[in-house]
């Protein structure tokens, strides 16, 4: 399973808005993804209650028919499914993370991972695209 969809939860800014209920956090969300407020709900990468795009995720499908864990195992990435990605965000976290995590082996990718996705201020968990930091309001800039 591809930790980019699947242990990606915790880092993922609709996870997060959906499973602490903050409602001025989802409210701004629709405009960095391009969906209405109602669409920002998902229960997990693992769960049936998935966000809209990732029910209909073309990379996820594709691991599955491969029986592969995610894209850093596949000889053919990048693909047309990464092109054309819908999410800007999304893409540009798949272009840099990708190449590395092939590079470096899931278990030191994940640790860089984890780190990247913290404040730098006050270590406070960031969320993929995060600008400021939800908890000291400092600038930040993660992808
Ligand atoms: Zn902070």
């Amino acid at each position: 399973m591809d930790p980019l969809l699947s242990g990606g939860d915790s880092v993922c800014a609709i996870y997060i808005a959906h499973s602490d209920n903050n409602i001025k956090f989802k409210e701004r969300l629709p405009q960095v993804y391009g969906v209405t407020l109602e669409d920002i709900k998902c229960e997990g990468c693992l769960s049936d209650n998935l966000f809209k795009y990732c029910q209909v995720c073309p990379i996820r499908s594709c691991t599955q028919k491969k029986g592969i864990e995610g894209c850093h195992q596949c000889n053919g990435f990048p693909c047309q499914f990464i092109d054309n990605f819908p999410i800007p965000v999304g893409k540009k976290v798949i272009s840099r993370a990708l190449p590395a995590w092939r590079e470096l082996g899931t278990e030191r990718w994940m640790e860089e991972e984890e780190k990247r996705y913290h404040c730098p201020h006050c270590g406070y968990k960031l969320f993929r695209g995060a600008k400021r930091c939800r908890n000291c309001q400092q600038p930040v800039d993660v992808d």
